[in-house]
């Protein structure tokens, strides 16, 4: 938790005395990171031991004030035994813009991830914030939180931590790829193979895709996850927004034969939606 702490302030995941790690010990007991201290410099002696109601068991300090985030999470993952939360800045801009990463367009966070969305936005160190998590966490390793952060679970410390490096650096390349202008989505049969690699590298999916994600709806707990990933190969997405900047520079829109027909194909799509 030390190292973990360490290597989220050296790259920026938290500043000041922001984010959290906790780990199982037992079925009794968990350990976890103290409030008011920087991440960057914990020594292992300022952690706090606590019981799965939150209690101090033991420990000179006190325990984060989004405990009550991690408690959940262990409460609806008994496979996870360890939980880190931080503010991933590329992330948390996404989470603020409140544009999920839910594209499938890497294949190591298909593989090791899969869909990364956004828990509605509830206010730090309340019961709103473990309540809108508990949404998302049956089905998600990692989520973005709307206008706060993002918190990853895993088996272990360091695989938690290394799902919080996996979330920035895809919201970094996702975030250059629109810059760019488009992105070119894996196709549903791709996203299947990705995820059949899971059991080759011991990754334990936490569920599967929905099969139609209009299923999931309101649904006060979603048990699957929605990847955006169209039925045929090489669909591009082309991006109306330059397209059309280009429109009031020169009067005209082009578009690729491809960037056209996937147009097409999207309103039609969302006509019969
Ligand atoms: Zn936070």
């Amino acid at each position: 938790m030390v190292e973990a702490g360490r290597r989220l302030y050296a790259r920026a995941y938290v500043a000041s005395n922001d984010g959290n790690i906790s780990a199982r010990l037992d079925d009794k007991r968990l350990l976890t990171t103290p409030k008011s201290v920087s991440k960057g410099f914990m020594t292992p002696d300022m952690m706090v031991v606590v019981d799965y109601d939150g209690k101090k068991l033991t420990g000179d300090r006190d325990a984060s004030s989004e405990l009550p985030m991690h408690l959940e999470i262990y409460r609806n993952r008994p496979d996870v035994n360890a939980v880190v939360h931080a503010h991933p800045p590329i992330a948390t801009g996404f989470a603020v813009a409140g544009i999920p990463l839910t594209r499938a367009v890497l294949a190591e966070v298909v593989t090791t991830l899969g869909s990364i969305p956004i828990a509605e936005y509830g206010t730090p160190s309340t019961a709103e914030l473990p309540e809108a998590v508990r949404k998302y966490i049956k089905a998600h390793d990692g989520m973005l939180l709307a206008n706060h952060g993002a918190v990853t679970c895993c088996r272990t410390v360091m695989t938690a931590y290394y799902k919080m490096e996996t979330i920035e650096h895809f919201a970094k390349i996702s975030l250059v790829a629109r810059l760019l202008g488009r992105e070119h989505l894996f196709s549903r049969d791709e996203v299947e193979k990705l995820q059949g690699l899971r059991g080759m590298y011991g990754i334990a999916a936490p569920a599967p895709l929905c099969a139609d994600p209009a299923d999931i709806g309101s649904a006060d707990q979603i048990l699957c996850q929605v990847l955006e990933a169209p039925e045929s190969p090489q669909r591009l997405v082309p991006d109306v927004g330059s397209a059309l900047q280009q429109a009031s520079r020169d009067g005209e829109i082009r578009l690729t034969y491809g960037e056209l027909t996937a147009l097409i194909a999207d309103a039609v799509k969302n006509l019969r939606e």
